[in-house]
């Protein structure tokens, strides 16, 4: 069901409203992991001062140490709600485990499924069966095939409402901490009807190379970015270095528009 010969015309997902797919770009902002109710407010009212439509924060984080930071489980969930709702701004988080689903359900717009849980086959058939769109990352070592054939789980299940997400591969290359393959978003267009978005900051993971290859995203057709946001990088929980300070991410969206309206 994921492939264009299924569905010629191109698919759009309803987010309580919010069309992502359609003419204009969805753009989902904020920190990687929600931190407290100051960290949100300042998140949300920045996110929303920029026109971007969607507001990320992680309340169960996939860590790769089990020492890490691993969330505020449901009271984030409750903070980034509250913060989405008073500002106008839907909510994206991710859920790693099926025991998740109900909590996080009773407080996302959309369930994020991480690029370490793209093959986690009972997880996508238990979230095709949940009522809410999905953001499908692409795994770190998923070919674009394994990645549309993940996809097809959650179709199957009876939930059309699937978003993808190009969020880098591990390839040789150590300069940055993913390669961004932005090839895939003209590769999954041709492949697939469902809508692509990009997310540079865990693509590349240095703050500095975040910007460009977001309008990068953008030149080559995705219906959207995903962009890790920070009031204070420097203190952030995690993925503080790759995380944009607030006033660079209002000056990178008047960048973003400008290329969305010029492709
Ligand atoms: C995230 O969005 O913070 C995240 C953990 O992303 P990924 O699953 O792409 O690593
Ligand atoms: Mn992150």
């Amino acid at each position: 069901f994921a492939a264009r010969t299924w569905h010629p015309d191109d698919t759009v997902v309803d987010v309580d409203g919010l069309a992502v797919g359609g003419a204009e770009l969805v753009v989902m902002a904020g920190p990687c992991s929600v931190e407290g109710v100051d960290q949100i407010e300042a998140s949300a009212a920045a996110v929303a001062a920029t026109g971007a439509q969607i507001l990320r924060g992680g309340a169960f984080k996939p860590r790769s140490s089990p020492y890490s930071f691993q969330g505020m489980g449901e009271e984030g969930l409750r903070i980034l709600r509250e913060a989405g709702d008073a500002h106008g701004l839907k909510v994206v988080t991710e859920v790693m485990t099926e025991r998740q689903i109900d909590v996080v359900g009773r407080y996302a717009h959309v369930f994020q499924i991480g690029a370490r849980n793209m093959q986690n086959f009972a997880l996508l058939k238990e979230v095709g069966q949940a009522g809410l769109p999905v953001l499908l990352k692409r795994g770190m070592s998923a070919t674009i095939e394994e990645w549309l054939m993940s996809a097809e789980y959650v179709l199957a299940e009876g939930n059309p409402d699937v978003i993808l997400c190009e969020r880098g591969i591990r390839t040789f290359e150590t300069a940055t901490r993913n390669t961004l393959d932005l090839s895939a978003v003209p590769v999954v267009k041709q492949l697939s009807h469902l809508p692509i978005i990009v997310d540079p900051s865990h693509g590349v993971g240095i703050r500095d190379k975040i910007g460009p290859m977001a309008l990068a995203g953008v030149a080559c057709g995705a219906d959207g970015l995903m962009i890790e946001t920070h009031p204070n990088p420097p203190e952030a929980l995690s993925d503080g270095p790759q995380s944009l300070y607030l006033d660079a991410f209002d000056a990178l969206m008047g960048r973003v528009r400008a290329v969305g309206a010029a492709v």
